[in-house]
């Protein structure tokens, strides 16, 4: 099976987000489990994505609105996944992949339109067709559009099936109507069974509508976007395609997650050593000028400063957290009211809060092995990535119970000795604390707290597991198209 994965990022070349990781760690644990499965990875060439060891493919054009722009195809193959990039340099060669901090880049519609248009002209400039083409949020929603359409009398293309993977439904790409003119769709595309969303257009319900199958990376959060609380409006669109929308949990990447061999961390530990995770946690305080304490837990938190990830309740609540006998030391960068707000109170608070404002791979891999729990109070959460890694270091998750933290956090019950992490369901201050006073007692009772973190690191959340899942996906798509 040949199988185009499409993404507007991927590891190692860029990553904002869990996209990058999915997009780049997918391909070679798909190659694991089936050595026939043909699968390459497209994504925009960036500033940051150097040229050295690039192989230029081939260049065509691609007509956005009025203007002809010219794009060339450069590739590399990475442990024998062929990757191409889409090079337009007055789109792509820019600081940030979407945009600043000051806020999206005024012409992404345009930018992601040429991205998509590119996508499909790669078959035929190196003759090479898939079954599936791998769609990823709404940055690649308009592909599913284009092949149904554009490409709708090329018998080449016929067969070719579409999966739509949804990472987070509250970005979608949402446009004014006269981008339309951009995409070269035509005004028949302005309905509200097509593009249309509240007097605008909307890239990703395009994705859901045109794609012949969707998935997201959680059961949970599968249910949950088909509601009014959660679908960021597209609950409806959603809900009409409820047959053919699945839930995938994410994996992680065991190589580059893994306290056995992680050059990043101080002390290397697996589950029969937890004791040397300790050394750790000493050296990252040393790092931070915290003095180290038996009895003193360290919370790690590395994350986007978003309103997503639950920094307005932890703000609210952060005066009483500091009372309790812990240390909390977050990572994060994002938005300015939440970094501003963070490092203030880091300044109230010098001798138990760190507050370090960067995204710092290095950094976050310390702090997963140092910390004793992990917090993530998101709001919602499609997958999390971060739980996962906390269980591969011996770190207890405390989590807000929803979406893919619900699927994956078990709450520790004490007398049976089963569970795996701390949880909260009311999105409260007061429960996201009670939660964390629980995860505290617990830790005074440190033969039950080992007991706790074992059973997070014998979990497995391993890519092999998701990569069959998707495989079934991809060969429920095969034999739809091949059976039409
Ligand atoms: P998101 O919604 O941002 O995709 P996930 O939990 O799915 O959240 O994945 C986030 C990934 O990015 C995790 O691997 C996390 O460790 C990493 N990450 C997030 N913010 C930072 C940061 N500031 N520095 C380093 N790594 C980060």
């Amino acid at each position: 099976m040949k199988i185009l994965l499409a993404a507007s990022e991927a590891v190692p070349f860029a990553k904002t987000g869990g996209l990058a990781d999915v997009a780049g760690t997918l391909p070679t644990n798909l190659k694991k489990q089936d050595k026939n499965i043909d699968i390459r990875v497209i994504l925009p060439k960036y500033k940051g994505i150097s040229d050295r060891g690039l192989k230029l493919i081939g260049k065509f054009k691609v007509k956005i609105g009025n203007e002809i722009k010219e794009v060339s195809i450069k590739s590399k193959i990475l442990s024998n996944v062929p990757f191409y990039f889409v090079q337009n340099d007055s789109f792509f060669y820019r600081d940030n992949l979407y945009g600043t901090s000051e806020g999206d880049y005024p012409d992404n519609a345009a930018r992601f339109s040429l991205f998509s248009q590119a996508v499909l002209k790669l078959p035929k400039l190196i003759n090479w067709f898939p079954d599936v083409i791998h769609c990823n949020d709404w940055q690649t929603g308009l592909i599913p559009v284009y092949l149904k359409n554009t490409y709708a009398q090329d018998q080449e293309y016929q067969r070719i099936g579409t999966l739509c993977t949804i990472h987070n439904i509250a970005y979608q790409g949402l446009f004014e109507s006269q981008e339309l003119t951009t995409t070269n769709l035509g005004w028949e595309f302005f309905t509200f069974d097509k593009l249309e969303f509240y007097g605008k257009i909307n890239f990703l319900k395009a994705g859901i509508i045109y794609s012949d199958m969707l998935n997201t990376v959680s059961n949970e959060y599968a249910k949950e976007i088909q509601t009014t609380e959660y679908g960021s409006g597209l609950e409806t669109t959603l809900c009409a395609r409820n047959d053919n929308l699945h839930g995938i949990i994410n994996g992680i990447d065991c190589q580059e997650w893994n306290p056995t061999h992680d050059n990043f961390i101080y002390q290397n530990y697996d589950i029969n050593s937890i004791e040397k995770k300790k050394e750790n946690k000493k050296k990252l305080l040393e790092e931070l000028d915290l003095p180290f304490s038996e009895n003193i837990p360290l919370i790690g938190l590395v994350g986007r400063f978003s309103y997503q990830k639950g920094f307005d309740i932890l703000g609210n609540t952060i005066n009483k957290i500091m009372k309790l006998n812990l240390y909390l030391v977050i990572l994060g960068k994002g938005e300015k009211t939440y970094q501003d707000l963070f490092t203030c109170l880091a300044t109230k608070y010098p001798n138990k809060l760190r507050v370090i404002i960067d995204f710092n791979n290095l950094l976050g891999h310390k702090i997963y092995a140092a910390s004793d729990m992990f917090l993530m109070p998101s709001r919602y959460e499609p997958c999390g990535l971060g739980q996962l890694i906390s269980f591969k270091y011996g770190t207890v998750p405390i989590v807000h119970k929803i979406g893919g933290l619900s699927d994956t956090v078990v709450e520790f019950n004490s007398k049976s000795g089963k569970g795996c992490g701390f949880t909260f369901k009311n999105y409260l201050p007061f429960y996201l604390l009670k939660s964390i006073k629980k995860a505290l007692k617990t830790y005074q009772n440190q033969k039950l707290w080992k007991k706790l973190i074992k059973n997070g690191m014998a979990l497995d959340f391993s890519w092999d597991r998701s990569a069959k899942e998707y495989l079934k996906l991809y060969e429920k798509i095969y034999s739809l198209k091949r059976n039409n």
